[in-house]
């Protein structure tokens, strides 16, 4: 019998923080249990009124006040810890964990925050320019604001830091890619890595023997080709708007369309760089970018809603049977995210007709929303396909932890 702490007293937890241009989102994590013991999130920093939503002990706190900027967001937050709970100093913040979208070709792993991993975040800017500005503002507030705790970094490109060659570089002039850091980083590593771990231990086998096919799918959606545990293949590149279809943004493109529509729509390039991040996608073909929303303008009959859902099954089907290739063997695929654990019907959708790939769904199993692992292939296909659900701030307050040495 444990006499130790109580549960929402842990004997260390880790503070989460992903910082976007205009929000903060946070969560502080039990890394031992993988509870989240609070989270929240404040938004429309800077424009006038802004969004504080703190859940914590069982209640929902809801605020509407001025967050002029990141430094008085998080001490908003910080407040929010001090007056409603839990206390920070009980559940022994042993780190801070801070989410930075793009750590270009320099950082493989999480590292501790220093003035020369500042200074790196900051060389990077150029390449995740709405992104790594937003991520270094949370990570110097929150040192001021918490000077005693290490703060870590953890990137989401360094699980495809070691991609092939062949599949990073794009075939264009070899010193302008070099020069100006063009090659594929891909992004939501940390979802990728995370999953494809739970996978090997879910199915009970090693994971340097597993070769499998990661399906993040939420508003934004990629899919990775993982051999053994480590990266073979990514659908996002340069930046996350490369691969599949996914709420808003196109995924794969020809890329004379931006010549095309500079040329003769008099689009400047911000503007068809919102195009193609905020007005296309499931959102730029049916209206709507939730998958609840497509699918019931589906039911009505509606035509742009099914081509919509049509072109995002079509291009995740090409994606898996390229990444099939690409690895040779397949022994699990697995799905995760907002659409990849709820959404059933993507789910069927996107993998009937591959029997001959060893690729089965079993429609019982598959059905319904997925908040535990589940497997939804039949008892010995060849392919064992599962659901996992993802879980990157536990994943980055683990490895926070890993580094910190607690
Ligand atoms: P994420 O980016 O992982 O938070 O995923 C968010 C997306 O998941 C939403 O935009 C929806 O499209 C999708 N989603 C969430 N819940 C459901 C559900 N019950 N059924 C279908 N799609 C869902």
């Amino acid at each position: 019998m444990s006499t130790s702490t109580p549960s929402d007293q842990p004997a260390a937890s880790v503070l989460v923080i992903n910082s976007g241009s205009s929000s903060i989102k946070y969560q502080l994590v039990d890394p031992d249990s993988g509870q989240a013991i609070a989270s929240g999130i404040v938004e429309q920093i800077g424009e006038g009124v802004g969004s504080v939503k703190h859940v914590a002990l069982g209640s929902t706190t809801r605020r509407e006040l001025p967050v002029p900027d990141h430094a008085e967001g998080l001490r908003i937050v910080l407040g929010l810890f001090d007056e409603i709970g839990p206390d920070l100093e009980a559940a022994h913040v042993v780190a801070v964990g801070h989410r930075v979208v793009q750590g270009g070709a320099l950082f493989d792993g999480p590292v501790l925050v220093d003035a020369e991993v500042e200074r790196l975040i900051e060389e990077l800017a150029p390449l995740a320019p709405l992104h790594n500005p937003a991520n270094l503002t949370g990570i110097r507030v929150a040192q001021a604001l918490l000077p005693d705790v290490p703060h870590v970094v953890v990137f989401d490109t360094a699980f495809f830091r070691h991609l092939p060659d062949a599949a990073a570089t794009y075939a264009i002039d070899a010193d302008v890619a070099a020069a100006h850091r063009v090659r594929r980083y891909g992004a939501h590593g940390t979802s990728h890595q995370y999953v494809s771990r739970q996978v090997a231990e879910l199915v009970g086998r090693p994971l340097e023997d597993l070769n499998q096919i990661v399906l993040h799918l939420g508003n934004g959606a990629s899919a990775s080709a993982v051999r053994g545990g480590v990266a073979a293949e990514t659908s996002m590149g340069l930046t996350p708007l490369e691969g599949l279809v996914m709420g808003t943004r196109s995924g794969d493109i020809d890329p004379a369309v931006v010549f095309h529509l500079h040329r003769n729509a008099g689009m400047s390039i911000d503007e068809i760089d919102d195009l193609l991040n905020r007005r296309s996608g499931i959102k730029g073909l049916s209206g709507v970018n939730d998958f609840r929303a497509l699918h019931d303008l589906v039911e009505q009959g509606d035509a742009g809603a099914r081509l919509a859902l049509d072109v995002y099954l079509h291009r995740l089907r090409k994606y898996i049977g390229a990444y099939y290739a690409v690895l040779g063997r397949v022994d699990v695929i697995a799905f995760t995210a907002g659409v990849g654990e709820n959404d059933d019907i993507v789910r069927a959708g996107v993998l009937t007709g591959l029997e001959g790939l060893g690729i089965e769904v079993d429609l019982e199993r598959n059905a319904g929303r997925k908040s535990q692992p589940t497997v939804i292939s039949p008892d010995g296909a060849r392919v064992t396909v599962m659901v996992v659900p993802t879980n990157e701030e536990l994943a980055i307050a683990r490895q926070a932890l890993e580094v910190v040495g607690a």
